[in-house]
């Protein structure tokens, strides 16, 4: 970790084997929930054994461990996961590096959005710029290519390793983040950790959080033709998204300095809304599904308050709702916010490398979404930045594509990292 950048030895990458292995990641179809999740962790189990790497494959008990008071949640059917780990060992007097990145990828959404299918890659030419074009080539299979290329250079050179490098690759982090938590509860653990989502090669050491919810609404039932008898749910469902935008106002008015870049930090969206069952009926049923952001700092408990206490506040001013609340239940993915503390070194490490390679500093910044970092961090203990190749703009949407050379540029960087932190 003394290393300076001069005196690490130029390590070379293997371009078109990284390029070849994204776009045999990207073949897999693993969307979250599928049985692809698991083909694509026994693909990297197979090629990591190959490659001579020490590999750790296990089954994940995704009952026993969504039984766990801590487990972070999940959105998906799924009873079955694979957790790996490959470590390039050391001789184990230097601190372990971990590289995590989720393989599992959403769903390409409508398909004529696309111009090919999402799950088979094409490499084309955009604006004179080589791109990678998939579901999952920006997030985050880019950044899981750039973390194994990296360690398959410093393996490949032969160069002796103090520290130790552990590829971790995981499922589930689109709905709640079942892998990462699997790992942690696995007993894996790390001095320091990059997770190369995503970030355009900015360094993100901190991300709000996300909780999702859902609201019923309960109305009466009638014949439309006598509509004032009954009472629609969907009618009183407006009063409530009024308090609800009212209430994200007053949590973005004053934020943390790291998410001052963003036009919203925290933002409150309702996601789906389904009610009644037939046209000429008013509805007596509404259910409204939707994400809540976590501040830096403000705990799920506290959140999660005050999003109840908005929505009671409007139910008790209605005399419909305040005799049938509006209820709230929160299921599925429940991001806490996370930060890695601003002195921790593995944030000077990387922006340091960045600067060897661009010569210029990275940004550093807070991330409005939830993700991994806040399990390695906050469950965990590892000091974790997010830093790797891509636009997060072009994450779920049609047509994800990547800049081929934010991907080597990405895995240059983490080799130099290998080498100043285990070397
Ligand atoms: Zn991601």
């Amino acid at each position: 970790m003394t290393q300076t950048p001069q005196s690490v030895p130029d390590v070379p990458i293997d371009e078109a084997a990284l390029v070849a292995d994204l776009l045999d990641l990207l073949r897999i179809p693993s969307v979250s929930g599928t049985a692809a999740e698991l083909d694509v962790q026994e693909y990297l189990v197979e090629r990591w054994r190959t490659e001579d790497l020490d590999v750790d494959r296990w089954d994940i008990d995704v009952a026993a461990l969504s039984r766990d008071p801590q487990f972070p949640g999940m959105e998906v059917e799924r009873s079955a996961a694979v957790g790996v780990t490959a470590t390039l060992a050391g001789d184990g007097t230097g601190p372990v590096l971990l590289f995590n990145g989720h393989t599992d990828v959403v769903p390409p959404g409508d398909l004529d959005a696309w111009t090919g299918d999402p799950f088979i890659p094409r490499r084309m030419t955009v604006d004179g710029r080589d791109r990678i074009v998939g579901r999952g080539a920006c997030d985050m299979k880019a950044g899981v290519a750039a973390m194994w290329t990296a360690v398959r250079a410093v393996k490949d050179a032969g160069i002796p390793l103090r520290g130790s490098v552990v590829l971790a690759p995981v499922s589930g982090e689109e709905d709640g983040g079942l892998g990462t938590f699997a790992l942690l509860r696995h007993g894996v653990t790390a001095d320091m950790c990059v997770v190369p989502e995503p970030t355009a090669m900015d360094i993100i050491p901190a991300n709000g959080g996300a909780l999702t919810f859902r609201l019923t609404v309960r109305g009466l039932a009638t014949h439309a033709s006598r509509r004032t008898e009954g009472v629609s749910a969907i009618e009183k469902l407006y009063p409530v998204l009024l308090a609800l935008q009212s209430l994200e106002e007053r949590r973005n008015a004053e934020v943390d300095v790291v998410m001052q870049r963003w036009p919203l930090a925290y933002p409150l969206s309702i996601g789906t809304v389904q009610a009644g069952d037939w046209a000429s009926t008013v509805p007596d049923l509404l259910t409204a599904e939707g994400r809540l952001g976590v501040a830096l700092g403000e705990t799920n408990e506290e959140a999660r308050t005050a999003l109840e206490a908005a929505v009671a506040a409007v139910c008790a001013t209605d005399p419909w709702l305040a005799e049938h609340p509006v209820e709230v239940t929160w299921w599925g993915g429940q991001f806490a916010s996370g930060r890695t503390p601003a002195d921790s070194p593995v944030i000077g490490l990387v922006s340091g490398v960045h600067r060897g390679l661009h010569g210029r500093d990275p940004e550093v910044y807070g991330g409005p979404y939830g993700s991994d970092l806040r399990l390695l961090m906050g469950l965990g203990g590892i000091p974790t930045v997010q830093y790797g190749p891509g636009d997060a703009a072009a994450a779920h949407a049609p047509d994800e594509w990547v800049d081929v050379d934010e991907v080597t540029d990405t895995a240059r960087g983490l080799v130099r990292l290998i080498l100043q932190v285990c070397g």
